[in-house]
């Protein structure tokens, strides 16, 4: 029964919801923080996840009080020896593969709307070309000159859904993300959003979702009215 409504397509969020690469990019962080005597915390890690990069970076360097520009930072972070290889293997979150190839093989339109940099995107897919090449469209925010803000505005989104090949209400696509700031951009675009949370996030901050799940191996896409597994 779609419990939740009917919708017709579907855009995933890509850092720390289809991928696990949230721990990859605290650990560096933490490394880089560590050489200015400053300790990168659970805390610092909440503020910055879904944001931009440039705006992510700007948060911890301020969070921190670390003697840095935010640029530097983040040259730091993008330097780091381990920092590609790290997010090449990074896995795939549980049940996102069964999911996505589910969709797929029922000709549900499907998108990731990221804030994720071409770099950060070309090195979670190089090993993965064709989980990959399932997704049409992929917005990376900062590729889009019609993404003037980042989540939690909604831009990404908005542009995500007018790149579809078929037409539908943004009621229509349901948006699946790890992040608050990705479940406040997909509110603001009037999207249904399921969260996933990260095991880290305080559950009072999940409170906008349309649902949230523990995991993506317990979505039943039959309660927002798609096919069923
Ligand atoms: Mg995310």
């Amino acid at each position: 029964m779609a419990r939740y409504g009917r919708v017709a397509r579907v855009i995933f969020d890509l850092d720390g919801l289809l991928v696990d690469s949230e721990p990859v990019y605290a650990e560096i962080a933490r490394k880089v923080c560590k050489k200015y005597g400053k300790e990168y915390t659970r805390e610092t890690h909440m503020k910055e996840m879904g944001l931009s990069v440039d705006e992510s970076c700007q948060v911890v360097v301020q969070a921190l009080q670390l003697p840095i520009t935010p640029e530097e930072y983040r040259l730091q972070l993008e330097s780091d020896c381990e920092y590609e290889r790290r997010l090449a293997e990074a896995p795939l979150m549980p049940g996102v593969e069964r999911l996505v190839r589910h969709l797929f093989n029922h000709h549900i339109p499907t998108a990731i709307a990221s804030s994720a940099t071409r770099t950060i995107f070309d090195s979670v897919s190089s090993k993965r070309k064709d989980f990959f090449s399932l997704f049409h469209p992929i917005i990376l925010a900062g590729e889009e000159p019609e993404v003037k803000k980042c989540k939690p505005a909604p831009d990404t989104f908005l542009v995500c859904e007018a790149r579809f090949q078929t037409k539908a209400e943004p009621k229509e696509t349901l948006v699946f993300e790890d992040s608050v700031a990705g479940v406040e951009a997909a509110v603001a675009a009037g999207m249904p959003v399921i969260m996933v949370p990260s095991k880290d996030i305080d559950i009072a901050l999940c409170g906008k979702a349309t649902l949230v799940l523990n995991s993506l191996q317990d979505f039943r896409p039959e309660e927002f009215g798609l096919p069923s597994f």
